[in-house]
């Protein structure tokens, strides 16, 4: 077995083998973000659900000296999550569960929170920052709460 296959069965123990997509097929998605110009297609791509599972992975990547690039729902317009080659790019779209949401102090969510799932959830006084990206787009950059 060759150092990536090793690499891929280690990041398949942590999340399943379900979530680490080698096939060309399943990695073509995966092979630009927003800015589509550049494209590169990586070892691996990785869909971690907990904070745990990419602790573990960012760590199995780092042992076997394996480039990592996190990626959200790849709709960044600068080309950073453009994957590297023979790395892992580490998939941040179903982190999506909301830890917590406070008005006064500001809210907590994952990289991939949905405003959908935020908007039916919000305390009254407090409202997503408005954007033209569609409903159910992730919102890494901007989830931010502000007084209503
Ligand atoms: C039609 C359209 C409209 C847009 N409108 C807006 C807008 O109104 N306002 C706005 O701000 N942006 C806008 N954007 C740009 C883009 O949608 C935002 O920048 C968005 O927040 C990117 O989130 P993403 O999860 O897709 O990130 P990605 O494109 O997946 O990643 C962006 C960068 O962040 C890094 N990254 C992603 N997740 C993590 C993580 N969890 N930890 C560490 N690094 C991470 C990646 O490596 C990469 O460098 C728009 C884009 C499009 C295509």
């Amino acid at each position: 077995m060759g150092s990536g296959e090793q690499l891929v069965a280690r990041l398949q123990g942590i999340c399943g083998a379900e979530h680490v997509l080698t096939h060309p097929d399943a990695l073509a998605t995966y092979r630009s973000d927003g800015l589509a110009h550049y494209r590169q297609m990586p070892l691996a791509a990785v869909l971690p659900e907990t904070a745990e599972q990419v602790q573990r992975v960012v760590t199995t990547c780092f042992e076997a000296e394996v480039p990592w690039v996190a990626r959200g729902s790849g709709t960044g317009l600068s080309g950073g999550a453009l994957p590297i080659a023979e790395g892992v790019l580490i998939v941040l779209a179903r982190l999506r569960r909301i830890i917590s949401i406070a008005a006064a102090a500001g809210g907590t969510a994952p990289p991939s929170a949905r405003a959908s799932e935020d908007d039916s959830r919000p305390p009254s006084t407090a409202a997503f920052a408005s954007t033209p990206t569609p409903a159910g787009s992730s919102r890494t950059a901007a989830l931010s709460l502000s007084q209503g």
